[in-house]
């Protein structure tokens, strides 16, 4: 029963992901709050470069985090 809870855990800690910017790495990206894309994938704007897509980067807060210099 054990193993169920850990998986349940990483389960949940995947959740805890971020999104950053494909072109310059940036996690000043954020969904537009646009009405065109009430049947699309969400639209993603960001705010270092100026990007706007539907590709972004995923990326996991605890890598992040661990990545610190
Ligand atoms: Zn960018």
């Amino acid at each position: 029963m054990s193993r169920f809870i850990e998986v349940v855990k990483a389960l949940r800690r995947r959740r805890e992901s971020a999104v950053a910017c494909p072109r310059c790495g940036s996690l000043a990206i954020r969904k537009s709050s646009g009405m065109d894309g009430w049947m699309l994938p969400p639209l993603y704007l960001c705010s270092e470069c100026g990007y706007a897509g539907r590709l972004v980067l995923e990326v996991d807060r605890e890598t992040l985090a661990g990545d610190r210099k």
